[in-house]
């Protein structure tokens, strides 16, 4: 048995054509939603990130605005940049790229973002939200492992969906995310004991650590869904994921490739927020 493929580029072309009808209907009701996009510093990685969000923008019609600032910038001048952002009319949604430099405190930034701009939904308002099931902005990568949850017609309700990493930004939202679908729902992380144990229990598998190749086929139970969100490099200095893909691909039902799985519905998701944060302007207006 091979697994099928999950095919997140497609996808997220799917869901693009219908952002970019979305942008239209604002532009003609006289908004153009906008994002604005921080890097600070040269991190090679970060500007590749931030190029492709910028141009997913683009290429859906939306306005968006790119601050490059150099690695030296204090935190003052970051939150200066950012209290300016908050009061642009142009713009809807705010994003820093992380990580940023040590002189700056990344929770220091992100809570003055604008809640109503948090389109990376890593504000405590947002957070809050996702927690209590109250509207708000979902963080983009694990909104995205759940849209292709769903692209597959796949009910969580009794499942067990067993979440490898507790980062703030993936791990604890995907938990909080795949609960709130009536998943029963396990989180594991570097301490964890006898991580096998547990991952060979998962009917869904979100691998969200970093560690290439941390997930082999011997740690999967058959026909599970494994939603691989690492980022890592080979020896050969190709992208690859958490999840040894040639292994597990012949024991799961579904599983998401690296790259083309998770990464670009990330960025699908983040044009999805910042349209809701447009859409929301509208709404306040009629
Ligand atoms: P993080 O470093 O903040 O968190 C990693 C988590 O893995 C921690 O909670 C830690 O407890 C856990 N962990 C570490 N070693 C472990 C082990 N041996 N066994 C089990 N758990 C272990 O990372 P993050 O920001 O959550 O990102 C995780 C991965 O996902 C990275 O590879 C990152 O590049 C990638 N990522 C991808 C996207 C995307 O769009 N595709 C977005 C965000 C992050």
């Amino acid at each position: 048995m091979s697994a099928h493929i999950i095919d997140g580029r497609q996808l997220s072309h799917s869901f693009r054509l219908d952002y970019g009808q979305r942008v239209k209907q604002l532009v003609e009701n006289g908004i153009t939603p906008g994002l604005a996009v921080i890097l600070v510093g040269d991190n090679p990685a970060s500007q590749v990130y931030v190029k492709n969000k910028v141009l997913a923008c683009k290429d859906i019609g939306m306005h968006s605005l790119m601050l490059q600032f150099d690695a030296g910038m204090t935190q003052a001048q970051l939150l200066g940049e950012i209290e300016r952002l908050n009061t642009d009319p142009s713009i809807h949604g705010i994003l820093v790229q992380l990580p940023l430099p040590k002189q700056i405190d990344p929770q220091a930034v992100i809570q003055a973002i604008s809640a109503q701009k948090d389109v990376d939904g890593f504000h405590l308002e947002s957070a809050g939200a996702l927690m209590c099931g109250a509207k708000g902005y979902w963080p983009c990568t694990p909104h995205g492992c759940l849209k292709m949850l769903d692209s597959i017609g796949y009910d969580l309700t009794g499942k067990h969906a067993v979440v490898v990493g507790r980062s703030n930004i993936v791990g604890k939202p995907m938990a909080l995310m795949l609960l709130q679908r009536n998943a029963t729902v396990s989180i594991c992380h570097s301490q964890t004991a006898n991580l096998k144990a547990l991952t060979l229990q998962a009917d869904v598998l979100v691998a969200a650590v970093g560690i290439r190749h941390l997930i082999t086929a011997d740690m999967v139970k058959p026909g599970a869904v494994v939603i691989d969100v690492g980022m890592n490099r080979d020896d050969q200095g190709k992208l690859c994921g958490d999840v040894d893909f040639e292994g597990v691909k012949q024991v799961a039902s579904f599983i998401t490739p690296v790259p083309g799985g998770v990464g670009p519905m990330t960025i699908t998701m983040l044009l999805a927020n910042t349209l809701d944060a447009a859409q929301s302007i509208l709404d306040s207006q009629h």
